[in-house]
């Protein structure tokens, strides 16, 4: 028996990144885990390689109402009902304001907020039936600062932090508790693709002088996700080697 033993987490966005992590580091606690990315082949490979035994691969596009429903039936069906919600899958489409298309603004909006908002809609019925569940979306420190260039990303993620906490209060009296983690500057495929000059300008403002890893961010979900984070609801945890204090 581990702490997560018993539990069935769906990880959004799980096949990369930082998502990957948090699916090893709660399938380590000993959880079940429903590894959920827009391809089926990619999301059943990781959860194929995951220790333990017990994982599933699903395919659903978040951005997509439906889809969400869907995926939340679907997990219940093969692996018994959802008790832990990592909404963590995201995307970038980085513009300058007066050069911003329309698309680059709802393609973001409806990835990284709307997404978090039917699967949190989907799964709350149950876990609030239940009494208990546990719920942490990943936003990011350019959330609480905003961004030259990610307007769009930065105002998904700030209202991430705002869904969060109404979640979190009206689910509280239910024994449902959901935070945030907003990550710095992590190591992943998200951050290779950023100029190196950009790189370098954004590690100079980090204290503890290094790039997070995606296993940083994951520990600390881990914790939110288990049994010492019981008193814990409607906050944001900071994951950025000291970069926005
Ligand atoms: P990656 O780009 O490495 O991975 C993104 C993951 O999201 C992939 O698994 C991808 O799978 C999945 N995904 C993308 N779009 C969708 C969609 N519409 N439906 C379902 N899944 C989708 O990202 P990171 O690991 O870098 O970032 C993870 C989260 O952390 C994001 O929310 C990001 O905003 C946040 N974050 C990252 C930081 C960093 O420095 N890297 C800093 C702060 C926050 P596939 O494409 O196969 O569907």
């Amino acid at each position: 028996m581990t702490e997560l033993t018993g539990e069935v987490a769906i990880v959004t966005g799980g096949t990369r990144g930082i998502g990957r992590a948090i699916c090893e580091e709660l399938a380590s606690a000993g959880a079940r885990i429903a590894v959920v990315a827009t391809g089926e082949a990619s999301s059943s490979a990781v959860a194929g390689d995951l220790p333990g035994d017990g994982h599933g691969g699903f395919a659903c596009d978040v951005s997509r109402s439906a889809d969400c429903s869907q995926l939340i039936s679907r997990v219940d069906e093969r692996m018994g009902a959802p008790t832990i919600l990592v909404n963590n899958a995201g995307i970038t489409r980085d513009n300058i304001l007066l050069r911003m298309k329309d698309e680059e603004w709802q393609q973001v909006l409806d990835t990284n907020l709307s997404g978090a908002f039917y699967l949190t809609r989907a799964v709350a019925r149950g876990m609030m039936k239940r009494r208990a569940g546990r719920i942490v979306n990943i936003s990011s420190v350019v959330g609480l600062t905003g961004n030259r260039g990610q307007s769009n990303y930065a105002a998904a993620k700030a209202a991430l932090i705002a869904l969060t906490k109404s979640v979190a209060q009206e689910l509280a009296g239910r024994g449902v508790l959901a935070n945030v983690v907003a990550p710095g500057l992590i190591e992943t495929d998200m951050t290779a693709a950023l100029p190196d000059e950009v790189r370098d300008g954004m590690l100079g403002r980090v204290p503890l002088g290094r790039l997070g890893s995606p296993e940083d961010v994951a520990r600390t979900v881990r914790f939110l996700v288990g049994p010492g984070a019981s008193y814990i609801t409607g906050q944001v945890v900071v994951v950025d080697g000291g970069m926005v204090m």
